[in-house]
């Protein structure tokens, strides 16, 4: 009998777990993941679901009490796309970056609503925090825009004053964190910057240069040292098998983490 009373109480434990409310950040971000990827493929500048998502980030973060700017974005074929930025309070210190973008033929699950779905994760964790700067951005995929660079970014850090890149301690960009067996802390930059430092406090990641391959690229390179965050590596990059449920809800919880633990550390200096 009380076997039978502990097997319920078990299986109602599980029945919660897998309901929202008892849902960790991980989790969260799944179901937003799954929610953006069903839209179908967010190339940049073309109607539908990209603007159909970026509407999405602005609601949840005007709910979460940031203000919202909505950057335009022009692309080389005469359309434009926009980034989604969230303010809270204050000269911003931390600077958190995820492009909504993606490339045609595929739901773009892990490249790249995996990085927005922890990006409001974040949000979420950091509201009334003053110093905070999020940003859904456009215009990553050079793929599909044909630019040399990622246009999104670009914007964004040319709408920071120089004086204001400056005060900002900590600066990253979440591009696909959802797939993989390596956690990577990346950089265009030989040796880990201030931003890429702050994230390797943590065990578990390890830093890997790269060749400027997503938006931390601008932001670094207009003086906003920043990092890549990156589980690597997934098969399905850029295919149409970026579908949501290869996206694994504990690879996202990782990330986030590591970004919050860094997000405290800039906060404080
Ligand atoms: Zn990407």
């Amino acid at each position: 009998m009380i076997g039978r009373a502990i097997a319920v109480v078990v299986a109602l434990a599980l029945l919660t777990a897998a309901g929202g409310a008892a849902l960790g950040p991980g989790g969260r971000a799944k179901q937003t993941v799954t929610l953006l990827a069903s839209k179908g493929p967010r190339p940049a500048g073309e109607p539908g679901a990209e603007a159909v998502a970026q509407r999405f980030v602005a609601a949840e973060l005007e709910k979460l009490g940031y203000r919202v700017v909505l950057q335009r974005v022009d692309l080389p074929n005469g359309r434009s796309t926009r980034n989604v930025v969230g303010l809270s309070s204050g000269r911003p210190k931390v600077v958190i970056v995820a492009h909504l973008d993606g490339v045609r033929g595929s739901p773009a699950a892990n490249d790249n609503a995996s990085g927005v779905a922890v990006l409001l994760e974040l949000a979420a964790s950091l509201r009334s925090t003053p110093g905070v700067l999020v940003a859904a951005t456009g215009g990553e995929e050079r793929v599909v825009t044909g630019s040399r660079v990622h246009l999104g970014s670009l914007r964004l850090v040319r709408g920071i004053s120089p004086q204001a890149r400056r005060g900002v301690r900590l600066a990253v960009t979440l591009d696909m964190v959802g797939v993989g067996t390596r956690l990577h802390v990346r950089g265009i930059e030989r040796q880990p910057n201030r931003s890429a430092r702050l994230l390797l406090d943590r065990d578990g990641s390890t830093y890997l240069r790269d060749d400027g391959d997503s938006d931390h690229a601008e932001l670094t390179r207009n003086g906003l040292p920043a990092a890549w965050l990156e589980w690597r590596t997934d098969a399905c990059w850029h295919e149409s098998c970026d579908v949501a449920r290869r996206v694994d809800a504990r690879r996202l919880e990782a990330a986030f983490h590591v970004v919050l633990d860094a997000a405290f550390l800039a906060l404080k200096s």
